[in-house]
């Protein structure tokens, strides 16, 4: 029997609206059912989460934050159900870097941030006068989070956003909604009615969150066009807005590295979730002197990782989540073979289910769609270089500047490689090793603002200066 996941609006399940399937990406079969929410359903949860607001507002920061502790002790108590229901319709698998490791991820996550505070600053105490800076909430912010990692971007935008002391309306992407539902209902238990609520949409919701009155803060997690699109409607009434764009993430291999022990690094750094991952490595450049050594030990990772069902034990990859991100990636790769790349592991599948193997070419080059634009899925391109100069403004000439990595056995050479890197982030030897700690966003069309760590939470509040 088909489970329905309902929305979650005022602290209840709210079943009003038509309903929708979702398909579990790895066998095309119906994961569960979700209900569309519309505009009136919208502005019955905005209603709902102003009414939360003042109360959430002013509990104090130690409540708030007893409160997203007990929602990573729900996770934890969940967790198989909740990673079984993600893999169930996003295709990802159990085990590796899949549901297990995504929802184990948002347990961390939830647990890290609850242990930050922002203390109000003195500025200035002197006999002229005082200046103090408080860190104060928005007040109702929209959550726009993609179908890549739901759950775990989930925890992202909403976690900070009530320990700040906001109320959040969150809308999963409709190919991924059931298990945002199901973790907002969870988390009813250790919140007031209205502080976090989550509405799922078949398509059309988006636009309606962006131009609402009644919300004050827009964050979303998606492509550079829809990015731009919810900034320009935001733009009406001013909204704020955190933006976490897309990448094109360089990776730059020095010629001193030991291929074989940076080959597992690599695979993880460009193909975690099967590369739909917004910080994954997405342009490969390596040495001209160690081009096909390297090639080789990757192509030898890559081709041992076993691809299957996500509910299968067994599988280490899953399928790419959904025919549109599938296209997209068919369409880079024959793009490369038809001008010239030299396929070296993978290839354009015949099957019509959402497998495509792990694809490695090398002899990508500009002007290719591998290489210039984002890929999003299990293909990689590598780039052949000689000069330092020449392959950093090849690095730096993209309109994403997410992260970017260096790869060397000499820390220092690494280090001022690093420093000529133009990106939010930018790793040495490891790639898209994203931490709770560590402040995470994009230069340029990757976004504004970041996410993470004490400068993420200040991203969730309004500066309130009182001068006496
Ligand atoms: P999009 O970036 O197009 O985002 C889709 C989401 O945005 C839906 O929830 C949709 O909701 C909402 N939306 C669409 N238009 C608007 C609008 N005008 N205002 C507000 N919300 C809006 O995602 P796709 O799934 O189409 O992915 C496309 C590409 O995005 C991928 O190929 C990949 O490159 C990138 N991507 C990046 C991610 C990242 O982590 N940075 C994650 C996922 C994808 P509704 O339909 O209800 O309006």
């Amino acid at each position: 029997m088909t489970t329905t996941y309902p929305n979650i609006i005022d602290g209840a399940r709210d079943d009003a609206g038509a309903g929708f399937d979702v398909i579990n990406a790895s066998t095309g079969e119906v994961a569960g059912r979700a209900i569309s929410a519309d505009a009136e359903t919208l502005d019955r949860a905005v209603a709902a989460a102003r009414r939360a607001f003042p109360g959430w507002a002013a509990t104090p920061w130690a409540d708030r934050q007893a409160a997203c502790n007990k929602i990573a002790g729900l996770i934890g108590a969940h967790a198989e159900d909740l990673a079984r229901l993600l893999s169930t319709e996003q295709g990802k698998p159990l085990n590796g870097v899949g549901a297990r490791f995504e929802i184990g991820g948002c347990q961390a996550w939830t647990s890290y941030t609850a242990s930050l505070t922002l203390e109000p600053e003195i500025l200035q105490d002197t006999p002229e006068g005082r200046v103090e800076l408080h860190r104060v909430p928005i007040g109702v912010v929209g959550a726009i989070t993609p179908w890549n990692w739901p759950v775990l971007i989930g925890i992202w935008h909403i976690i900070p956003t009530i320990l700040a002391g906001n109320c959040v309306i969150i809308k999963p992407s409709e190919n991924t909604p059931l298990s945002t539902l199901r973790l907002v209902e969870l988390m009813q238990e250790a919140l007031p009615p209205g502080v976090v609520q989550a509405l799922a949409s078949d398509g059309g919701l988006g636009p309606d969150m962006t131009t609402h009155p009644g919300i004050d803060k827009i964050s979303f997690t998606g492509s550079i066009p829809t990015g731009s699109k919810v900034m320009a409607s935001a733009a009406k009434d001013i909204k704020r807005v955190t933006l976490e764009l897309g990448g094109n993430d360089p990776g730059i291999v020095l010629p001193d590295v030991d291929p074989k022990a940076i080959a597992e690094g690599l695979f993880w750094g460009a193909f975690i979730n099967n590369g739909q991952t917004c910080a994954a490595l997405k342009r490969l450049y390596v040495h001209e002197d160690v081009h096909d050594a390297v090639a080789e030990a990757l192509v030898g990772v890559a081709s041992a990782m076993p691809m299957g069902d996500g509910l299968d034990e067994a599988s280490i990859v899953g399928p790419i989540q959904n025919r549109n991100q599938y296209n997209i990636v068919r369409d880079a790769v024959q793009d490369a073979l038809d001008k010239g790349a030299v396929l070296l592991c993978g290839g354009i599948p015949e099957g019509n289910d959402l497998f495509f193997p792990t694809t490695i070419l090398s002899g990508v080059e500009p002007g290719m769609k591998l290489h210039d634009l984002e890929q999003f899925g299990p293909a990689l391109g590598i780039t052949k270089w000689r000069d330092e100069d020449a392959v950093v403004a090849l690095a730096n000439d993209d309109k994403c500047g997410l992260g970017a990595s260096v790869w060397s056995s000499d820390p220092a050479r690494a280090r001022r490689l690093a420093d000529r890197i133009s990106a939010g982030t930018v790793w040495i030897n490891k790639h898209g090793m994203i931490q709770p700690n560590a402040p995470f966003g994009g230069v340029r069309q990757s976004g504004i603002g970041v996410q993470f760590g004490v400068d993420g939470l200040r991203e969730c509040t309004n500066v309130k200066t009182i001068i006496s």
